[in-house]
């Protein structure tokens, strides 16, 4: 259990959203499911879980979520995109359909970028900075990071691909880590509040 619990709000349209809470409750910590602006004012720091970037995005930016999570960044505020949330994070995005985005990560992300669901895999990763060692990732239709601004950490790469950054206290993964029920990249993130 953690020392103290803290509450974090998962944005819930679609995607990992039960993986990540599973993994948020068992670090000692309280869920919220943020589907509309009011959902967001308890939270001390927010996740946006994989899926379909396409998806997230649209309904972020129409319920008004987009919005608040933009101010919330600004005042600190924590923020964890993994896989689509990665995308959604970011500022540039290249693909052909680019959703809406939040544009608070300073870096270009490729969607799709290792090709189809069928060249999905697992890899350990080594995230020296937070004494990780084979977090054990799954990239699932996962887009690379192509390029970084200068007030982004590199925190981890799988061969030469960059695949996890820190730009202040927004994160983004472009693989799943709740998928293979590892918590570490949790509590590291969960330690920024
Ligand atoms: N391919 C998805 C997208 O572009 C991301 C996949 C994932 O989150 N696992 O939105």
């Amino acid at each position: 259990m953690a020392k103290t619990s803290k509450t974090i709000g998962i944005v819930a349209f679609q995607g990992g959203v039960i993986e990540h809470k599973k993994i948020v409750q068992e670090l000692g910590h309280r869920v919220i499911e943020v589907r509309e602006p009011k959902d967001l004012s308890s939270c001390e720091a927010f996740i946006i879980p994989g899926g379909e970037s396409t998806t997230i995005g649209f309904f972020i930016e129409q319920t008004g979520i987009g919005k608040e999570l933009i101010k919330r960044a600004a005042a600190g505020t924590p923020i964890i995109g993994t896989c689509a949330g990665a995308i959604v994070l970011a500022k540039n995005i290249n693909s052909n359909i680019i959703p809406p985005h939040l544009g608070l990560l300073d870096i270009t992300i490729r969607r799709n970028a290792y090709g189809q669901q069928i060249d999905s895999f697992y890899a350990d990763l080594q995230i020296p900075s937070l004494k990780i060692n084979n977090l054990h990732a799954a990239f699932i239709r996962a887009p690379i990071i192509e390029k970084t601004g200068t007030e982004v950490k590199i925190l981890a790469r799988h061969g030469k691909e960059i695949v996890l950054v820190q730009q202040g206290k927004i994160l983004a993964a472009t693989f799943h880590a709740e998928l293979r029920a590892d918590p570490r990249l949790h509590e590291y993130f969960i330690s920024l509040i």
